[in-house]
């Protein structure tokens, strides 16, 4: 590769030890689906909890086997009817849609809010009707959403579940992300921050919510008839639990983060310090209401210049790993189509309300997608001082000579 760079890898014997650690005492789960003590897992998934319990300072961790799954749980534990709709944004990754429509919800695309790619409470307010239950709002590129907005132009009644997956460590007003919602989480899967090679965490400070996304992540139905105060709708459970090897490696990664977050920050400070001299590139807003922790590092194109030219021309300079556009999950063909169980409509049939997801719902995120976004992918390879000099030179350099053609 031009540049040199290196695949980003924060694995070393302190990891391989902790596997170790866990096939040496042939324990590889301690998970049972039933009633008592091992319902919730063996002494790593435990103690593991209880560390991202102590690091996020939140009163309920709940390990997943996948962040999807725990986005699952989320969705199940807030007692979603069918036919209720939840608000998403379109700017994500497919797993946030899925959710909802999981337990035969409908979701519901509001556009992205041009300064920080996260759903914008604006377009939020736009889309509530009678039937929305909830708001599954996306903590996007390691950038908190606007938590506090979200919440003025919702009635009390709706719940927000934060994605959080490419944010741990990231903050609002002081507070960290996912743990400002009712629900929140993380992605532990191995392009993240820190990972598991799979896995994930819901964090909650609310003990019931907690406890059903515990009854959902270990085969709900069979547990509740020793149960007699559970709840009963969407106790549809799954085996979505996390092995003591993964909770094992993961109080490891844990400790990791903070210096990762760092590494991050700092290299992300210089892209901004190089880039924001072309007036013609819109960098990253700065606010001192959040801390970004930059899964990505988005860069936006003016208007007036031609993406394709841009990265022809970063193609002639030997860089052709940077990322144009990012998602418009509206767009994807189960939406389309609408088709989903079957040939049957649902969850659409179940309301009386109608749903488009035709270019033009979220013309933002779109024109982002399509025109204006280029993705450098801090979170792929380490990056040395100047390996970033020398990317910003050819960057805009390219982005001169799209100018000039
Ligand atoms: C990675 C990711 C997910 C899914 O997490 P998995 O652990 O891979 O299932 C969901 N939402 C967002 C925004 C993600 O980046």
């Amino acid at each position: 590769m031009k540049l040199g760079l290196k695949p980003f890898n924060s694995y070393d014997n302190e990891e391989e030890s902790a596997a170790t650690r866990v096939v040496q005492s042939g324990i590889l789960s301690g998970f049972l689906g039933i009633d008592g003590p091992q319902f919730l897992g063996g002494p790593e998934v435990i103690d593991f909890e209880k560390e991202v319990q102590r690091f996020f300072c939140v009163d309920h961790a709940i390990t997943v086997n996948s962040w999807s799954s725990g986005l699952l749980c989320a969705l199940g534990a807030i007692d979603l009817e069918p036919g209720d709709e939840v608000i998403t944004t379109p700017w994500t990754m497919s797993a946030t849609a899925m959710s909802i429509i999981n337990w035969n919800a409908i979701p519901v695309f509001a556009d992205i809010d041009p300064k920080t790619y996260c759903i914008s409470p604006l377009t939020i307010q736009k889309a509530v009707t009678k039937r929305t239950k909830a708001v599954v709002a996306v903590d996007i590129f390691g950038h908190s959403c606007d938590y506090d907005e979200i919440r003025k132009v919702l009635p009390k009644h709706i719940k927000i579940i934060s994605d959080s997956a490419q944010a741990p460590g990231a903050t609002y007003k002081g507070e960290f992300c996912g743990t400002i919602a009712d629900i929140g989480g993380f992605s532990l899967n191995c392009h993240k921050h820190i990972h598991t090679g799979e896995g994930g965490v819901i964090t909650t400070n609310d003990r019931k919510l907690a406890e059903r996304c515990r009854l959902i992540r270990n085969h709900a139905e069979s547990v509740i008839m020793s149960r007699p105060d559970a709840p009963l709708s969407n106790m549809l459970g799954y085996n979505l639990r996390m092995g003591e090897i993964e909770a094992a490696i993961g109080k490891v990664q844990l400790a990791k983060l903070p210096a990762i977050i760092k590494t991050r920050t700092v290299a992300a400070s210089l892209f901004t310090e190089l880039l924001s001299k072309s007036k013609s590139l819109t960098v990253p807003s700065i606010d001192p209401n959040y801390k970004n922790v930059y899964y990505m590092y988005p860069l936006l194109l003016d208007e007036s210049i031609c993406r394709e030219k841009v990265l022809k021309s970063l193609g002639s300079h030997g860089i052709n790993f940077l990322q144009p556009g990012y998602t418009n999950i509206h767009l994807l063909p189960l939406f389309r189509h609408k088709k989903v169980y079957g040939n049957s409509d649902l969850p659409w049939s179940l309301s009386d309300n109608t749903y488009s997801y035709e270019p033009g719902l979220c013309p933002v995120a779109e024109s982002f997608h399509q025109k204006r976004l280029i993705n450098i992918p801090l979170n792929h390879y380490h990056w040395s001082k100047g390996q970033i000099h020398e990317l910003c030179r050819i960057i805009l350099k390219s982005v001169d000579e799209a100018k000039s053609v």
